[in-house]
């Protein structure tokens, strides 16, 4: 554990639900354009606690599920969580938000890129549009209960053919953005890919309502 949660002001900390320090700057760079004097910490520099169980039906309920256990866990009064994940039109929008285990094993990118390879095997450019989607929420408590705010953003392309780039994570080197024509999202610079990303929509979508 990294920080003390005693230290910190309830009014002015935003805990975000990740353990992924990209995601953590990320966020934090978008939203702080609107929430200056705002401390935004990762759930994991707070301690050491398990991941809650996503069972929810769509993205908004995992990220509000993901948001209110970090509440719940820290005791603070604000908290960022974002969910995320890959819809293909060919597949009636397969993977979803089954995206990190589409092959069955979580967070196993080889094996689902493989799997979505396989599974779109027969289905020919014109059909292969695609898009990610994340969903991401602000949650704030105080006593007289639970205030949320939601932004949800899209990053269109399509699917290819073959993994092309080293870059990213997940099904970035089969995705192709609209934005980027002939290259995947694993060709891209990080800068790149955050200026067109989901996660930037979707922030900049809930920035807007703050
Ligand atoms: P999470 O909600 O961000 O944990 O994402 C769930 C899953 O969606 C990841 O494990 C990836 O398979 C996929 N995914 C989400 N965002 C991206 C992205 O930016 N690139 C590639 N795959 C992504």
């Amino acid at each position: 554990m990294a920080i003390d949660i005693n230290t910190l002001d309830p009014a002015r900390t935003i805990v975000v639900a990740t353990g992924n320090a990209h995601k953590l700057s990320e966020i934090e760079a978008i939203l702080s354009k609107s929430l200056s004097d705002v401390r935004f910490v990762a759930l994991g520099e707070l301690g050491d606690f398990d991941d809650p169980v996503e069972d929810g039906e769509t993205f908004f309920d995992n990220a509000l599920i993901k948001a209110r256990a970090a509440l719940d866990e820290t005791g603070l009064a604000l908290a960022v969580a974002d969910d995320s994940g890959l819809v293909v039109d060919a597949l009636d929008g397969a993977p979803g938000i089954f995206s990190a285990r589409y092959a069955g094993e979580h967070g196993n990118d080889d094996a689902n890129n493989d799997k979505l390879l396989h599974e779109l095997a027969d289905v020919a450019e014109p059909e292969r549009s695609a898009r990610f989607h994340s969903t991401v929420v602000l949650v704030e408590r105080d006593e007289d209960g639970e205030g949320v705010l939601r932004g949800d953003g899209d990053c269109e392309g399509r699917i290819g053919f073959e993994r092309r780039g080293d870059n990213g994570f997940g099904y970035d080197p089969l995705f192709l953005p609209d934005d980027t024509p002939g290259k995947t999202m694993a060709e891209l610079t990080p800068d790149e890919k955050n200026s067109i990303s989901h996660r930037f929509h979707a922030l900049e979508d809930l920035r807007s309502k703050l």
